[in-house]
């Protein structure tokens, strides 16, 4: 039996075989990560794009999208969904940063603070919770955190993390304590992956998954020999 650490270890190992190990890249810098982070909130990632798109197109610059009238930003975003509120929730947010820094409109400056007071910064922010603190870190800052989305917390639980009751905050700090520093951002992006192309929410296709053997869900729900580690995956 693996203890939770080799449990993600092997999980990782595995993944990284199969698709190679991801690589950490900047997507965005911070701000306009945690905007896309806010424009992505109950929406689909093709809606939400589009949100963040028109909003970059119709305003010059950050400045001009806190300065404008609410319902124009409101209007900008609107294929993202939830307009009204997701509109003064990013004014509010720029009006914050610039009153921290200045005026100036950028998040730059947590490139020089430690994880923990960046994380702590983000989570001040109006309505910044730490899902959204996890991305901008994560994604943006490279940063060792993990942020928790229904694939993670799905895969995971399944996998026998942790009971899927504790509900996806407590699955953060969880796995934050189980995955090792340096497989953080491996373990993010093919918990996604996994969990969009063979751990789906409805239909789990345990038959065809690379994890099956090492996975709780799968051998407490099927009837079942014990599966054989497959060959590629053998130590
Ligand atoms: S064995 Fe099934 S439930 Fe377990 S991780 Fe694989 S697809 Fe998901």
């Amino acid at each position: 039996m693996l203890s939770p650490p080799e449990l993600a270890r092997e999980v990782v190992r595995r993944l990284d075989a199969l698709h190679g190990r991801p690589v950490w890249r900047q997507r965005m810098p911070p701000l306009e990560e945690l905007v896309a982070c806010i424009l992505s909130q109950h929406t689909s990632d093709s809606n939400s794009w589009r949100a963040y798109q028109r909003l970059r197109e119709r305003f010059p610059s950050w400045q001009a999208v806190m300065d404008a009238p609410t319902e124009e930003v409101e209007e900008a975003i609107r294929p993202g969904g939830l307009a009204s509120s997701k509109a003064p929730r990013i004014q509010a947010v720029l009006r914050a940063i610039a009153e921290h820094n200045g005026g100036a409109l950028s998040l730059d400056f947590l490139q020089e603070m430690d994880t923990d007071s960046a994380r702590r910064y983000l989570l001040g922010l109006p309505g910044v919770g730490p899902k959204t603190a996890a991305i901008v870190l994560c994604f943006s800052l490279g940063r060792p955190v993990i942020p928790v989305d229904t694939h993670v917390f799905r895969v995971s639980w399944r996998l026998g993390f942790f009971d899927r009751k504790v509900g996806e905050a407590k699955a953060h700090d969880l796995l934050q304590q189980i995955v090792p520093k340096e497989d953080i951002y491996p373990f993010h992006v093919h918990l996604i992956r996994h969990g969009r192309q063979v751990c789906k929410a409805q239909r789990p296709r345990c038959n065809q998954c690379p994890l099956a053997d090492l996975c709780a869900y799968r051998q407490r729900t099927i009837d079942a020999p014990a599966l054989a580690v497959p060959e590629q995956f053998a130590k």
